[in-house]
Parts: structure tokens; C-alpha cells; sequence
């Protein structure tokens, strides 16, 4: 017997009233984003649960794949049988006996919503419990926790038998919080802020800030494939590169050494607004980790943050650098942050930053700069590419042995 298909249990959405269409819709096209790689694989949701069609595809990627999408509650692979009598019971004759370990408790729980069939649920708990002892004479019948809970539904079009429950990812569907622009470095902690803020449903853009020269096609690239490694949770993310070379050059000459970094930063918070702003997104996200560098002192957060009233959401303020690589791990993007491509920051980094920068001092030095220009031209410049679960270079078993 081969799964027909999954079946998806929403999560926390469940509770949210009249909106919940739109929350069931929304995961329904971020499940059908993550499993492009499966182009046979159909999905349908209907009030209570999304249906992923295997169509001949292996169950175990897809699961694999589902198991990390946002909003999902639990899964279920599921048989489709015909609906009649003597095919239910050979089917949970096979099931049972494939499972069958001795001292194994069982019990069917059998749901019919079609009201036409020949037998009620009692009835069918009975006969098909019967036709399960028929050939598995040692096996318990018991109600209370049973080893294998063997759930039958009896629906319009078909039977289905199912009984593994497996754990999904929880969280709300990504995109059901409104969009936040991620500022996504290279590093550790920007991937780790995203995947936090994908997990509350907020729909990202990566913004990606690129220095040619002095960055590499390769720092581009590992920004991308981090971007990659995130679009697994909920689907496709538009990856967001900005110019930043004439900025950085400009800064290098005309701020003092001590500055560099600030004025930086707050080039890039103004640039990361802007860019939301023409791009309907609600907040910007980062990775900032306090007292991690020295841009990341209260201080320094205050400098930074006072170009702009867009609220910014800094999901690992409060970590550790190791819980913040516990999830880094976890979520497979540390193996790529630690790959060694400088990005636009660790070259231009001063050696000795001020850790409490004076924002009278900074509005002093800002002030010879054409900060409009320089905002407009980098806004002005930016290149959006769509980032979708599979690299078309990369094979899709690639991906498949990634996600086992
Ligand atoms: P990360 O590990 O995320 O790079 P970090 O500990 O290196 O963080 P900083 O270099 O101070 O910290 O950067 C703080 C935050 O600024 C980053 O988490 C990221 O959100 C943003 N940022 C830094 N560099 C870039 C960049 N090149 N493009 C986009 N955002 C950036
Ligand atoms: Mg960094």
C-alpha cells in the first residue's frame, strides 16, 4: 500500500475567527512554494485542513519539507481505499500486520461522514477490529493510549486510514503579520532574526547590503543561499541586493575613523526605510544582538535607530551568541554564516568603533554629505530577485538529502 496523501492539521490559526480563510489560504500557497520541488504534488485546503496530494510522489521528503512550514499544527500520511467493506478490512489486515511488533496495542477509530454507508462507526470499529484479530490472534484491543490509534474516515469520495500523527512546526503562516524587511549580512545572527520573525508569520524581504570590489561575488552568493535555507518555513522571499560602495567610499574619506561604523549603519537603516517604504513593508528586522559589538551597545542602537519611526524588530536583542548558534544550527544556516567571505562591514570596519556614539557628533559629521542623493541613487540601484526552496543549478535530490 503506498499514502495517498498528507494530511495537514492547521495550527494556532484555528482561533482566529473570520480571518481564517485568509490565514488557510495563505498557508496553502506557502506549503504549494516549499514543495516546488515536488511538481506532482497537489495541494487543497478546505475550513478544517490542507490536503497535500503525493500523486505517485515518496511521502518521506514531502513530510520532511512539511514538517518545517510555518502554521502547521500536524501531519498525517494517509491511505485512500475504496469505500466498501472487505477493501477496509484487508487494508487495515495489511496495515496492522506491517506495523505488528509483539505485546502491541491497538485500537480503530472510525469516523463516517458519509451517512449512506452500510456501517456506523461502532459497527466498523468492531468489524474491523475483528478482521485485525483474525490475523494478529496476540494483539490487545485497548482504548486508553493504545501503541497504534488506526483512525478511519469514511467520506464522500473514498476512505481514508491513517495512524501516525506527526509533530508540525506550529507558528502562524508566514505572511499572515503583514511584510518586514530583513537586513541580511552574512553573519550568524541576521538568518537566526528571520527565521524568528518567519516563525510569528511576518513575510520577509531580504535586504542585502553589497560592497563591489571590496565584497565578493561570493559574499553575494552566501546571502543568497541563506536566503535559500529560510524560504523553507514559508515559501519564496524576494532577496533585496543594494549598492553600497559609493556610500561606503564616501563615509571612508569624510568621517572620522571613530564614526565610520554609525554613520554606516544609519545609512543603511535610512536605505532598508526607504526601500520598505516603496515596498509596502510594516517594520525592518535585524539581527543585532546587544553588547555582541561595538555597534551594538545601547548607545549605538540609539544612534542608529533615530533615523527613522519604522518600529524595528531585533528578534535575538537578548541572546547569547551560543543559544543564538543553537538555532543557527538548527535551522542549517550556520554552516554557511561560518563560510569565510567578508562582507561590506568587516572591511570597512574601523579598529577601534566608539561604543557610545554622540548623536550631536554624528549630525555634525552627516553634514557633509548629500544623504538624499546617496539614499536615492543606492534606493535607485537595488536588484530584486525571487528566492525559491531549490536553486535551479542545484539537482532537487540535493535538497531532498538537505531537508532528511
Ligand atoms: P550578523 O551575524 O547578522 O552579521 P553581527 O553580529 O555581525 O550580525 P553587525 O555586523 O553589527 O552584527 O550587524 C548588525 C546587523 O546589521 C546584522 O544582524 C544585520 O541585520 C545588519 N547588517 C549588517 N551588515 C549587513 C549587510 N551587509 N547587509 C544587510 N544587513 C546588514
Ligand atoms: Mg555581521
Amino acid at each position: 500500500m503506498q499514502y495517498s496523501e498528507i494530511m495537514v492539521r492547521h495550527g494556532e490559526l484555528s482561533t482566529k475567527g473570520k480571518n481564517r480563510m485568509r490565514f488557510i489560504n495563505k498557508l496553502k500557497s506557502n506549503i504549494q512554494d516549499v514543495l516546488s520541488p515536488f511538481p506532482q504534488v497537489t495541494v487543497r485546503s478546505d475550513r478544517d485542513r490542507t490536503h497535500v496530494y503525493l500523486n505517485g510522489a515518496d511521502y518521506q521528503p514531502v513530510v520532511e519539507a512539511l514538517k518545517l512550514v510555518f502554521g502547521i499544527q500536524a501531519l498525517s500520511p494517509v491511505y485512500k481505499v475504496e469505500k466498501n467493506v472487505e477493501v477496509l478490512k484487508s487494508s487495515v489486515q495489511e496495515i496492522m500486520q506491517s506495523l505488528y511488533k509483539e505485546g502491541m496495542t491497538f485500537k480503530i477509530s472510525s469516523k463516517r461522514s458519509d451517512h449512506q454507508f452500510e456501517l456506523d462507526s461502532r459497527d466498523l470499529n468492531l468489524t474491523l477490529g475483528n478482521a485485525v484479530f483474525d490475523v494478529l490472534p496476540h494483539i490487545k484491543a485497548q482504548m486508553k493510549q493504545p501503541d497504534v490509534n488506526l483512525q478511519v474516515e469514511i467520506r464522500d469520495e473514498a476512505a481514508y486510514l491513517s495512524y501516525e500523527n506527526i509533530k508540525g512546526a506550529g507558528g502562524l503562516p508566514v505572511g499572515t503579520s503583514g511584510k518586514g524587511m530583513l537586513m541580511l549580512s552574512g553573519g550568524i545572527d541576521s538568518p537566526v532574526a528571520g527565521y524568528l520573525a518567519l516563525k510569528r508569520g511576518v513575510d520577509i524581504e531580504a535586504v542585502h547590503f553589497a560592497s563591489p570590489p571590496y565584497t565578493s561575488p561570493g559574499a553575494l552568493k552566501k546571502a543568497k543561499d541563506l536566503t535559500r535555507r529560510l524560504t523553507r518555513f514559508g515559501g519564496n522571499i524576494q532577496f533585496i541586493e543594494v549598492p553600497f560602495t559609493e556610500i561606503q567610499e564616501e563615509i571612508k574619506e569624510k568621517a572620522p575613523e571613530a564614526y565610520l561604523m554609525t554613520l554606516t549603519r544609519r545609512f543603511m537603516m535610512r536605505i532598508t526605510d526607504a526601500i520598505r517604504q516603496s515596498r509596502n513593508g510594516l517594520v525592518i528586522i535585524n539581527g543585532e544582538s546587544l553588547g555582541q559589538v561595538a555597534s551594538q551597545t545601547l548607545e549605538s542602537m540609539q544612534a542608529i535607530n533615530a533615523v527613522t519611526s519604522t518600529p524595528i524588530i531585533r528578534p535575538v536583542v537578548t541572546m547569547d551568541k551560543l543559544e543564538i548558534i543553537d538555532i543557527a544550527e538548527k535551522i542549517n544556516t550556520f554552516d554557511i554564516s561560518i563560510q569565510p567571505f567578508e562582507d561590506c562591514c568587516t572591511i570597512f570596519a574601523p579598529d577601534r568603533p566608539k561604543t557610545n556614539p554622540k548623536i550631536k557628533n554624528v549630525e555634525q559629521y552627516e553634514k557633509r554629505f548629500d544623504i538624499e542623493g546617496l539614499v536615492q541613487r543606492a534606493v535607485a540601484g537595488i536588484i530584486v530577485s525571487e528566492i525559491t526552496p531549490v536553486d535551479d543549478s542545484d539537482a532537487i535530490e540535493e535538497l531532498i538529502e538537505d531537508i532528511l
